[in-house]
């Protein structure tokens, strides 16, 4: 057979790589390090940590990065089990020993008979030759990569950063304070004048949030990241708060065109909106909202509004250098271009974050050539798994209207619902509040797990 070739070894180029071989397909894989490096990397191993040493929560019931992992699992994930083989102490979080991790990932690959490693840049696109291509070159894509994706994609399908809002779930939001209204009450295409969920402040708790955006703990850009033009059109809404207690008034919290269907009397001072982000309806992002603010300030501050005091984060907001393409309208549902089915992307430059998400890509891209080289069938994992939800996610599956695609981690916003509205179906038993939010991740996940065991039935 002829080789997959697999450019980059990552999180998902290593992944990519062992789930083709051991399906029986010779591989090489491709990875620059240590011939050029890359501004984060600081050791020539595979699979290399380049920031925590955390694959986070590895609770599989109740959290749906921990439900990819025991989905990667019985998938014979490299990357998960090898995570397992060197964890350290870290709660319910799965931490590893990150120079033990990768080089375990390392030896594995080296003695993989059917994988080849060749330590050199892919500078770019590869050689017609080259019938299956897996480009797994992550966030940190060398330059000249960059420009050679940019020729395959076109110009405006590839970025170079994210500015990222924090993501809220829908049930969450305590709309006995937040309403629902689009400014001056104007129609959305389907007439809907309710696009936004709205958040009064009065002066008093929009000077004390001021207080707090500016006083938050920042994480500082890296000295390679400060000159990415971030700055153009969002700038973080704490350099917009440092400009003035009236800045933010004036942008993104502007308190006009709405009317508070709790008190209609009383004038908000700032209102804080929040735009649907799926087409579930189950996640929505905080406008205007991105952020340098660490993890741990940004839930302390956002709790600060109005509405979202007991507010669960599907994501947090943040701005880093990252090289992802505009995959929903690029890639095919077997993460194939759409222009040249020979290419396959895999990996956060195809639009996730997160190790174990990158891992993930790499687990589906690998199996989809490798059945592509055997001549054999296979179609994308449900949508009700945490795979599946991640290739909805990359196609363009939870984007509505005109929103620009970004970058995410997995989370149940992404799986299709389940309705407790009633009772909980597989019980019959009646959930409130954080209960029933809980009952309904564990039955997410539990049909998750009954779905990737039949897909995988298929493909044994
Ligand atoms: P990588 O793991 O980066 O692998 C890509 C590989 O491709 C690299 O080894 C690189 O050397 C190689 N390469 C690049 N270009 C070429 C080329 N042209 N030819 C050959 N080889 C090439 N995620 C988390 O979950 N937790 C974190 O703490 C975290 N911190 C991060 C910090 C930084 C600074 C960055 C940039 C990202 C961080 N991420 C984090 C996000 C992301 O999950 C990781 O970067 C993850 O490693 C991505 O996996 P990947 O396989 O897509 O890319």
């Amino acid at each position: 057979l002829a080789p997959i070739h697999v450019i980059g070894g990552g999180m998902a180029g290593c992944e990519a790589a062992w789930q083709a071989a051991n399906l029986g397909v010779p591989v090489i894989l491709h990875e620059m390090r240590p011939t050029k490096k890359t501004e984060a990397h600081q050791t020539d191993g595979l699979a290399e940590l380049v920031c925590s040493n955390s694959f986070r929560s590895d609770d599989f019931e109740n959290n749906a990065v921990g439900l990819l992992h025991e989905e990667m699992r019985r998938a014979n994930g490299l990357i998960i089990s090898t995570a397992h083989d060197h964890q350290i102490p870290a709660g319910s979080a799965l931490a590893v020993d990150r120079d033990g991790f990768s080089q375990a990932v390392t030896a594995k690959i080296q003695a993989h008979p059917l994988i080849t490693i060749e330590r050199e840049e892919v500078p770019g696109i590869p050689p017609a030759e080259w019938d299956s291509v897996i480009i797994a070159t992550g966030p940190l894509t060398s330059p000249s990569m960059g420009e050679a994706i940019k020729e395959l994609t076109g110009e405006d399908e590839l970025s170079f950063f994210d500015a990222i809002a924090p993501i809220v779930y829908y049930d969450s939001i305590d709309m006995s304070k937040a309403w629902r209204q689009s400014r001056y009450d104007k129609p959305g295409p389907s007439g809907e004048t309710d696009a936004y969920v709205n958040c009064p402040m009065n002066e008093e708790q929009y000077l004390a949030f001021l207080e707090a955006l500016n006083n938050a703990p920042k994480t500082e850009f890296k000295e390679w990241e400060k000159d990415t033009p971030y700055f153009e059109g969002c700038l973080p809404v704490e350099v917009m708060a440092s400009r003035g207690p009236e800045t933010l008034r004036y942008g993104p919290l502007k308190p006009v065109g709405l009317t508070n269907a709790h008190q209609p009397d009383v004038k908000a001072h700032a209102i804080v909106q929040l735009r649907q982000d799926n087409k579930l309806g189950t996640l929505w992002n905080i406008v205007g909202f991105q952020t340098k603010m660490t993890y741990g300030a940004q839930k302390d501050v956002l709790r600060m509004i109005p509405g979202l005091e007991n507010a669960e984060f599907a994501r947090l907001g943040g701005i880093h250098r990252n090289t992802f393409i505009n995959s929903p309208k690029v890639l095919n549902n077997k993460l194939q271009l759409k222009n040249q089915l020979r290419i396959r992307f895999a990996g956060q430059v195809s639009g996730v974050e997160g190790y174990v998400e990158s891992a993930a890509m790499g687990l589906l891209a690998g199996r989809f050539a490798a059945f592509e080289r055997l001549g054999r069938e296979i179609s994308p994992p449900p949508e009700t798994t945490a795979l599946g939800s991640l290739i909805s996610h990359v196609t363009g599956g939870h984007l509505i209207g005109k929103a620009t695609f970004q970058p995410m981690n997995v989370n149940f916003g992404l799986f299709p619902d389940i309705d407790f509205a009633k009772a909980d179906p597989e019980t019959g038993k009646r959930y409130r509040g954080k209960d029933k939010s809980r009952a309904k991740k564990r039955a997410q996940s539990a049909r998750a797990l009954k779905d990737i065991q039949e897909w995988l039935g298929t493909q044994s």
